[in-house]
């Protein structure tokens, strides 16, 4: 760590989780230099989360990004495994499993058991407390929120949530570890939301409640973000790509955890989540996709 003991050497990260962001995850750090262990819950999944990072590095190559040899290095130094206690030899551990509370509190106290004391253990959630997280380790000095956005390989953004009980040590760690994987940290106290959520959802809450009260069109409303405050994307389109369900979860999130009606869901938010117009996945949302 710091101090007289010294920084800490990390050589080995793992990833739990190959799915949209642990691969992508995976494939950041990697490219770094540093060796990764990936893991899912069966093998079919690791090995589709391997596919689309090879399938991404490949993109990387075309674009002229990337070399055959630097492919063929950073693929070489992923290890997969299905066996959460391959991640023992991780000094840093960052989980990105599904983002299900009961799910991510089994999987902190699996590796609170598996990993050496000194390990940091890292968590990628959306919208889970840290510190809620961390008390259920031995380590809550060591716990901390590493919020990657989607796609890891491409956005320049980690969020760093602090909890109450996370050091300054183990901030520290991460912060260097942000930047050695090419991004830039952005520190964030851990109040529900941290910073991305907290600002961008209730920005998407209020697109939708423009659409609701009839204020402008669909159209329109993503116009004037567009061009009015130079946004790549409308609120509404980005809500569609995000996942109503998940801007939806989210804003319920801000919501219970401040008490506060201004973040209250709009309405018709909820009533296109309960039709089950999800946005690009589903084919609609705000808008219709084929
Ligand atoms: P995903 O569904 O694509 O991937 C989750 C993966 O975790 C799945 O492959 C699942 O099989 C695996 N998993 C479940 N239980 C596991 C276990 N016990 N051990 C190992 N793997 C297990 O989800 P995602 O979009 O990659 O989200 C992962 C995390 O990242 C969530 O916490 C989410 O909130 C967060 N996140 C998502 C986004 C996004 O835009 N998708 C952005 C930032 C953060």
């Amino acid at each position: 760590m710091s101090g007289t003991k010294g920084k800490m050497q990390i050589k080995t990260i793992g990833v739990v989780g190959a799915g949209q962001m642990g691969n992508g995850i995976a494939q950041v750090a990697a490219l770094s230099g540093l060796a990764v262990i990936m893991s899912d819950i069966n093998e079919g999944l690791v090995q589709r989360g391997l596919r689309t990072i090879i399938k991404s590095l490949d993109k990387g190559i075309e674009k002229g990004k990337l070399n055959p040899e630097k492919k063929d290095a950073a693929l070489g130094r992923i290890q997969t495994t299905v066996n959460l206690g391959d991640m023992s030899a991780a000094e840093v551990v960052i989980e990105a499993a599904t983002e299900k509370e009961a799910l991510k509190f089994q999987i902190f106290r699996e590796l609170d058991v598996i990993c050496r004391p000194t390990a940091i253990l890292a968590t990628n959630t959306s919208s889970i407390p840290i510190g809620r997280i961390a008390a259920l380790t031995q380590r809550p000095d060591k716990v901390i929120g590493m919020h990657f956005m989607n796609p890891a390989p491409v956005m320049q953004l980690v969020e760093v949530i602090r909890a109450l009980t996370t050091s300054y040590e183990t901030f520290e760690v991460i912060r260097d570890l942000c930047v050695k994987f090419g991004k830039t940290p952005a520190e964030a106290s851990d109040y529900p939301g941290f910073l991305i959520n907290r600002i961008l959802i209730p920005m998407i809450n209020e697109a939708v409640y423009c659409l609701y009260q009839g204020v402008g069109t669909r159209e329109n409303i993503d116009l004037v973000m567009q061009l009015g405050a130079n946004h790549p994307m409308g609120p509404l389109a980005l809500a569609d790509l995000i996942g109503l369900d998940t801007c939806l979860a989210i804003m319920e999130t801000v919501f219970n955890g401040f008490g506060d009606s201004k973040y209250r869901p709009c309405p018709l938010l909820r009533r296109y989540v309960e039709a089950g117009w999800l946005g690009r996945k589903t084919g609609r949302g705000f808008y219709e996709y084929n």
